[in-house]
C-alpha cells in the first residue's frame, strides 16, 4: 500500500471538481490532488454519450463565469462540445498532472489524532489531506428496474447513461423506459432508425416547446470581441431563468400561464386523443422537472412508435409482456429511467469524528448538510452540489461557483487561524435544514401532486434549494467563523477529539 498525501483531496473530474481545482491553482494552492475513478475526465458529460444528449440548460450560463467560451456552437450544446470544453480546460490548466485516474475512492476516515483525512482507493492506496472536497455530484450511479424476467432475456439491455455504441439499432424492436429528461432527447433521435419504438411511460412528463439554434459566427466573433456583450448575454439568460423561481416555490398558480402553453403545445402536436391522454400529465408542471423539445411529441405520432402506459409485467427472451396481457416484441431494451439520487454519496461513506459513518447517518436521519456544503462531524470535509443545491430552474454552474468560493473561504480561514480543523456546528446545520425545509414544504415538489426523484423515500424534498439563485449566492458569501467549530485533535485537551460544543441529534 502506498500513502500519497496532499493538502486538499477532491473527488470526481464533473463541473464541480474541475471548477475547484481550477480555482485551488487560481489562488496559488497547487497542493492538491482530484481523484477520478474513470480513465477520463468529464463526470456526467463523460458517461452521458446517448443519441441526442445536450443540455437543456443554455451553454452561456451552463459554464463557468471564470472560464467563459464565446464559442458555444449552439444556444443549448450537445454533450460532445460539452466535454470539449472541459477538456480544453484541463489541458489550459495543465490538471492531468493533479488527476489521478482509475482511483475509485472506496471510503474513509477522519484521524483525530493527525486531523487529517484517510481516503482508501480502490486496490488498496491511502490518501492523506486536511481538506476533502466531494465532486461527485448527485447524478452518476444509474438507476435500473429490477424487471420480471430479465435474465431470460436474449437482447441487448442498457441504460441511458451506459449507452452501448456497440449495438446497432437499425431495423430493430426497441423499448425505451422512462420518459424523463434523457428519454425526452434520446427518443426522437431513435423513432427514424428502428424499426419499432415502445416508450414505457409510468407517468408522463411536462413538455415545452424548445428549438435549439446554431450561434452564427458573427455573434461569436462579437462575444470575443466584446465580453460586456457576452456577459450581457449570460446575465439575461440568467434573469430570465430566475423568473420561474417564484412560481416554483410557493406561488404555484404563477405556473399556470406555462402548464396552458404546455397543454396547447400536446393539442397541436399529438392529434390522437387517446396517445394526447397519454401523453398530457395530471400533476402541477415544475414538480417533476419542466422539459423542452420540439421533436418528442412528433416522434411519438410516427406509425412505428407506441406509448405504453400499461407497466411491465414480465421480460420474455425477445419480448416485454404488459400488466394487460399484451405481448411486444423487442430487440433491445434502453433504460431511461434515472439515477440513484439521494443515495447517491454512497461513493463518499467517509468516518467522520467518533467513527461515524456519512451513508448511515444520511440513511437513518436523511441528508442533512449546513448551505449544502458542510456536514456536522465531518471536520474540513465539504460537498459540492451536496443536497438541496440542485435547481429544477437555472444552471447548477452557479450553485458549485458560490459553492467553491465558499469552501476557499473556509480553507483561508483554517490556514490563517491555529486551528487544523472546523466543523460545521450541529445546532446550525440543523436550523439551516429545519428553514429550507419549511420553505420545500411548500414548493410545488411537494405540492404539485406528483411524486419525483427530488424526494427522498419519506417523501422529503432532499435535492432542490428553495427560492432564487441569488438567495443562495447571498448566504454563501460569506464565510461565517461562528457556524464552526474548532476540532481539538485528540490528545490535546479536555474536550479532545470530540467537537467542543456538539449537540449529537440531528434534526
Ligand atoms: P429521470 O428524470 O429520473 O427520469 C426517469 C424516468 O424513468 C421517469 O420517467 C420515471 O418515471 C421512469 N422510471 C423510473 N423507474 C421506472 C420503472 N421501474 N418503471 C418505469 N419507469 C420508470 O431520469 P433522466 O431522464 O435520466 O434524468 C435525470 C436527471 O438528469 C434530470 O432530471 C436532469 O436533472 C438530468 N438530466 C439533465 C439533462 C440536461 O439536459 N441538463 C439531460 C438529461 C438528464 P416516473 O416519472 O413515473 O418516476
Amino acid at each position: 500500500m502506498t500513502v500519497h498525501r496532499t493538502n486538499t483531496l477532491i473527488i470526481g473530474t464533473g463541473f464541480s471538481g474541475l471548477g475547484m481545482a481550477m480555482q485551488l491553482l487560481d489562488r496559488g494552492r497547487a497542493d492538491f490532488l482530484v481523484l477520478e475513478k474513470a480513465e477520463s475526465i468529464g463526470g456526467t458529460w463523460r458517461d452521458n454519450t446517448y443519441p441526442g444528449c445536450a443540455c437543456d440548460v443554455p451553454s452561456h450560463l451552463y459554464s463557468y463565469s471564470f472560464e467563459p467560451n464565446p464559442n458555444w456552437s449552439q444556444m443549448w450544446s450537445g454533450q460532445p462540445e460539452i466535454l470539449h470544453y472541459l477538456q480544453g480546460l484541463v489541458d489550459k490548466y495543465q490538471l492531468d498532472r493533479h488527476i489521478r485516474f482509475g482511483t475509485e475512492c472506496t471510503g474513509g476516515y477522519w484521524d483525530e489524532v493527525e486531523s487529517r483525512w484517510h481516503i482508501t482507493v480502490a486496490g488498496g492506496d491511502e490518501y492523506v489531506a486536511q481538506f476533502l472536497v466531494s465532486g461527485v455530484g448527485a447524478l452518476h450511479v444509474p438507476s435500473t428496474p429490477v424487471l420480471a424476467g430479465i435474465d431470460t432475456f436474449e437482447g441487448a439491455a442498457f441504460h441511458s447513461a451506459r449507452w452501448d455504441h456497440e449495438v446497432d439499432l437499425a431495423g430493430k424492436n426497441v423499448a425505451v423506459i422512462g420518459t424523463g429528461a434523457s428519454a425526452v432527447q434520446l427518443v426522437p433521435q431513435l423513432v427514424d432508425t428502428v424499426a419499432s419504438l415502445q416508450l414505457y411511460q409510468r407517468s408522463p412528463a411536462w413538455v415545452l416547446p424548445r428549438s435549439n439554434f446554431a450561434i452564427p459566427e458573427p455573434v461569436r466573433r462579437a462575444f470575443r470581441q466584446l465580453p460586456l456583450l457576452r456577459r450581457l448575454f449570460r446575465d439575461s439568460i440568467y434573469w430570465l431563468a430566475e423568473g420561474m423561481a417564484l412560481g416554483l416555490n410557493g406561488h404555484s398558480n404563477l405556473l399556470r400561464p406555462i402548464e396552458f402553453a404546455a397543454r396547447r403545445f400536446i393539442a397541436r402536436e399529438v392529434r390522437d386523443p387517446e396517445l394526447r391522454r397519454k401523453l398530457t400529465p395530471d400533476y402541477r408542471i415544475g414538480c417533476k422537472r419542466i422539459l423542452g423539445s420540439n421533436s418528442y411529441y412528433s416522434a411519438l405520432t410516427r406509425s412505428n412508435a407506441e406509448v405504453v402506459t400499461d407497466g411491465i409485467a414480465e421480460v420474455r427472451a425477445r419480448s416485454i409482456v404488459s400488466s394487460d396481457g399484451s405481448e411486444r416484441d423487442v430487440d433491445v431494451i434502453i433504460y431511461a429511467t434515472g439515477f440513484h439520487v439521494t443515495d447517491g454519496f454512497e461513493s463518499v461513506n467517509v468516518a467522520g469524528v467518533g467513527g461515524k459513518k456519512l451513508v448511515p447517518q444520511w440513511k437513518a436521519h436523511g441528508i442533512q448538510t449546513h448551505l449544502g456544503i458542510a456536514a456536522a462531524g465531518y471536520p474540513n470535509a465539504f460537498f459540492l452540489l451536496g443536497p438541496n443545491t440542485g435547481l429544477g430552474h437555472n444552471s447548477v454552474v452557479f450553485m458549485i461557483e458560490q459553492q467553491i468560493k465558499y469552501v476557499l473561504q473556509a480553507i483561508d480561514f483554517i490556514d490563517g487561524s491555529v486551528a487544523e480543523a472546523l466543523t460545521v456546528r450541529q445546532k446550525v446545520q440543523n436550523e439551516f435544514t429545519a428553514d429550507i425545509q419549511r420553505k420545500l414544504s411548500v414548493g410545488v415538489w411537494s405540492t404539485g401532486g406528483c411524486s419525483s426523484w427530488y424526494l427522498d423515500s419519506q417523501g422529503v424534498n432532499r435535492t432542490v434549494w428553495p427560492g432564487f439563485t441569488w438567495q443562495y449566492w447571498l448566504r454563501t458569501r460569506k464565510f461565517e467563523p461562528a457556524d464552526y467549530e474548532v476540532v481539538v485533535p485528540r490528545g490535546l485537551g479536555a474536550n479532545s477529539g470530540a467537537t467542543s460544543e456538539s449537540e449529537d441529534v440531528l434534526a
